[in-house]
């Protein structure tokens, strides 16, 4: 299997970079972001609760996120190549128990690509993406909240990562393509081509 975190600040291009991996290694996705959104969609119990959070930019607490990740994991990563985590981990604890919840399936994460973007541009990215799509938490007020939750609490994960050599640290401003293309050379250095 090859496993890999898609990680950087909201707006980073996780999203759009996730979805040229996938192509290209014929990974499975799993977004806790769409996750939360669906089950929002749906009016689920889940849905309400994660609501609250999200409208506010604050994360969804780590306990909960992680059993609906494990949940996700059981229902959809069974017989896939492998799976590329969107948006989780958001803390260490969340990191740690991304390790648990992979080893007791027999597989391990290989490698955290780091998508690096200066804030101004996070900022007018998310708001060009909230006129475009609608969606609820790109607003000024939201926005400045998540980025504070991302600098206090998601952040440290970049050291974190690094300590353990598996952090790849792309420039994620610029051309969708380019941005690709060092993405998938960094990844096959790091982990041979993967697509075995
Ligand atoms: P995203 O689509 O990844 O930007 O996520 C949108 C929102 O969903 C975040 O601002 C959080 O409120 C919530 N969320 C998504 N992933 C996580 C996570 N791993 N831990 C806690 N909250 C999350």
């Amino acid at each position: 299997m090859l496993n890999l975190v898609l990680f950087g600040a909201p707006g980073s291009g996780k999203g759009t970079q996730s979805a040229k991996i996938i192509d290209n290694y014929g990974l499975h996705h799993i977004s806790t972001g769409e996750v939360l959104r669906e089950h929002i969609k749906n009016e689920t119990d889940l849905g309400k609760t994660a609501q609250k959070y999200i409208s506010e930019g604050q994360l969804i607490p780590d306990d909960l996120m992680i059993s609906i990740l494990d949940d996700v994991l059981e229902k959809e990563a069974k017989g896939k190549k492998g799976v590329i985590f969107d948006g989780f981990p958001r803390t260490i604890p969340q990191a740690k128990a991304l390790d648990e919840l992979l080893k007791k399936r027999g597989t391990e994460l290989h490698a955290v690509v780091g998508l690096e973007v200066p804030e101004e541009e996070l900022v007018e990215r998310m708001l060009a993406r909230g006129k475009e799509t609608g969606r609820a938490d790109d607003n000024l007020e939201t926005i400045k909240k998540r980025l504070d939750v991302y600098h206090n609490q998601t952040s440290p994960l970049r050291d974190h990562y690094k300590n353990q050599n598996k952090y790849l640290q792309i420039n994620g401003s610029g051309n969708v393509d380019d941005i690709y293309r060092d993405i998938a050379s960094k990844i096959d250095e790091a982990v041979g081509s993967g697509k075995t």
